[in-house]
């Protein structure tokens, strides 16, 4: 811990007792009792005069150093930070993205910080600490660094480890070297504030909205990536196509013209808004929201992204085992040695994998924040009276806001999403409902144990599986992680009752990666049966050759677009088995071609962009 260690006097160690009499015995019990209370206290005496710890007080980040100062951020997904970058910069401030954590970084961790904690601690930890040795090695002074550069983090009060993060970054700093450097913090609950208090970083509406977009479409790109990568049939289009939309949406989010209502209403309306600057001021906040999801900048990127996805060529015929992540949120996440690189290895191995939205997290947060204050109705707000009639109603009314408001974040998030999944092709998988998670997690774990991903791991197994969206769910869990090791011991039951569960835990550390790729392909072996045989029987059903539908393909493009919506047949899981089922249809009239999503309007196709954010 970053606090000294308290040191207590090792007691003396006894000396065999060889007095023959009882009383003789006693008195020497009698001595050492007494002894060893003056030891103790003393030591208490010692302890009293000792200071309490302090947080040590830090340097404050400051509105007027914001074109001076560098915020440093990372631990997401190359997508989420290239787009949350853009909204930082898009608010004015300088940003650097710091690279994919690796094993050095992991060592750092290590050294720097405390011991026993979780995996994604002493990775993150210690990234930080190597990116921070990088700018020294590039010439900088530590003076340079501690006074223009700042770290900008999430925290929590816990309670797992997560709610450690910020002293260990305080510690490891320190202990590196850069004692005095600045840790921003994104609170869980409190939202962002430094953690000086000092308003450096200042949450306005359109840099609140920027990084509302950012995340959504991080989620969403991310999504398409996996889902059209597999089944692509140029080797690399997807990953070059997708560099392109990035390049543009990110350069959508950066330099978006911002509304202001002075640019949009009329003179006579800007006369009313300017006598009340309360109005003005709400007027304009909406207007902001309304601009960054419904307005023409926005919509046109969405647009010319779709058309150049959908460009790509695709083979559906490919027979791939659908693979779901879940686990820990910053293992499920990373794209790098924090997981063994397992996306990049599962598509090496041939499955189709689904990857977890930061969303899902989010709408977690709302929905547990949710469900906690209908538990806790009664301690919160105690019952009046039955006869104070008043008093009841305004109790009721208090507690239904409260909720209107969760009900409406929740609903928000996800119409929103929604949205842009469709704008986006709708190929993208929308947001898992929370209320049918807590449901199938609710016999096996208390879904009011927070920390980490709570119950949302076990649900999510069963979720994948019932459902019939995965043929497989691996559960990436870090090293020392509380949570998961709570998940892990309840996931035995749950494989129990559910007897075609493919699913496999993997611890993920600093070490071991051959181990954990042995044991995926191990799993993936079985999964890849389960989807050759469910193809089989799609092809059977079907009652046609591969070869015919082959040829049908062949003379109809549209069906190796990546954004033809092929209908879903409940109960069937892989993406070449629903194909067939729907290629059989059209050759025998059953169905019709689905419609693919319009072109972007004239003059709004994507050029490819020269310059990354
Ligand atoms: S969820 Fe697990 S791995 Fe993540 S911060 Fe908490 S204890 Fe660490």
């Amino acid at each position: 811990m970053s606090s000294a260690r308290v040191q207590v006097a090792p007691p003396v160690p006894p000396s065999p007792i060889r007095l023959r009499t009882r009383e003789a015995i006693e008195q020497e019990i009698q001595r050492r009792v007494d002894a060893e209370r003056a030891r103790l206290q003393a030591h208490v005496a010692q302890q009293r005069s000792r200071e309490h710890f302090q947080r040590p007080r830090e340097l404050p980040f400051t509105a007027a150093e914001r074109d001076r100062v560098t915020i440093l951020f990372g631990g997401l997904t190359s997508k989420h930070e290239w787009l949350i970058k853009s909204a930082f910069q898009s608010a004015g401030y300088k940003v650097e993205v710091l690279p994919t954590p690796d094993v050095a970084s992991f060592q750092l961790g290590k050294e720097y910080g405390n011991n026993g904690q979780c995996n994604p601690t002493y990775f993150t930890v210690g990234h930080l600490i190597k990116y921070l040795q990088h700018l020294e090695s590039s010439g900088l002074s530590r003076r340079d660094i501690i006074d223009n550069y700042v770290f900008f983090t999430a925290g929590s009060c816990g309670p797992c480890r997560f709610g450690m993060y910020e002293a260990e970054y305080r510690l490891a700093v320190q202990n590196a070297g850069f004692d005095g450097f600045r840790v921003l913090l994104f609170q869980q609950t409190d939202g962002i504030k430094a953690a000086s208090g000092e308003p450096g970083l200042k949450f306005t509406v359109d840099f609140g909205m920027g990084a509302f977009n950012a995340l959504n479409l991080g989620d969403i790109v991310n999504d398409i990536a996996y889902q059209i990568r597999p089944f692509e049939v140029h080797e690399g289009e997807t990953d070059r196509v997708l560099h392109e939309v990035m390049d543009h949406l990110t350069h959508t989010v950066r330099d978006r013209r911002k509304f202001e209502i002075e640019e949009h209403a009329p003179a006579w309306v800007l006369k009313q808004l300017h006598r009340k600057k309360a109005v003005r001021d709400t007027v304009n906040i909406l207007g902001k929201i309304h601009d960054h999801l419904y307005g023409r900048q926005t919509i046109d990127a969405l647009a010319a992204a779709r058309e150049r996805i959908g460009g790509i060529d695709v083979d559906r015929l490919r027979v791939k085992p659908v693979v779901k992540v879940t686990g820990e949120f910053w293992a499920q996440t990373t794209e790098g040695d924090g997981n063994f690189r397992m996306f990049s290895f599962l598509e090496r191995e041939g499955a189709q994998v689904m990857v977890e939205p930061i969303g899902t997290w989010i709408m977690y947060m709302l929905w547990l924040a949710r469900a906690q204050k209908v538990y806790r109705k009664d301690i919160d707000y105690p019952a009046p009276k039955r006869t104070d009639v008043k008093g009841r109603l305004l109790r009721e009314l208090k507690f239904q806001g409260k909720i209107t408001g969760f009900s409406f974040g929740n609903w928000f998030w996800n119409h929103q999403y929604g949205r842009v999944v469709d704008q986006l092709g709708g190929l993208a998988h929308t947001l898992v409902p929370l209320k049918e998670l807590a449901a199938h997690a609710a016999p096996y774990y208390n879904v009011f144990a927070r920390g980490g991903e709570g119950h949302m791991e076990v649900a999510k197994n069963i979720y994948y599986t019932v459902n019939k969206k995965a043929h497989m769910v691996l559960s990436l869990k870090p090293f020392g992680c509380m949570p998961s090791s709570q998940s892990d011991g309840v996931q035995s039951a749950v494989m129990s009752h559910f007897k075609d569960m493919i699913f496999l835990p993997i611890e993920t550390s600093g070490e071991g990666e051959i181990n954990a790729h042995s044991r995926v392909q191990m799993a993936l072996g079985e999964a890849k049966a389960k989807a050759r045989l469910e193809f089989q029987q799609a092809l059977e059903s079907a009652g046609t050759s591969l070869d015919d539908i082959r040829r049908y393909v062949d003379a109809h493009p549209v069906l190796r677009r990546p954004l033809y919506h092929v209908p879903h047949r409940h109960g069937m899981t892989g993406t070449a088995a629903q194909f067939v089922l729907h290629v059989s249809d059209l050759m025998n009239g059953r169905a019709r071609f689905s419609k693919l999503p319009g072109p972007a309007p004239r003059g709004r196709t994507m050029v490819s962009a020269s310059a990354s954010a």
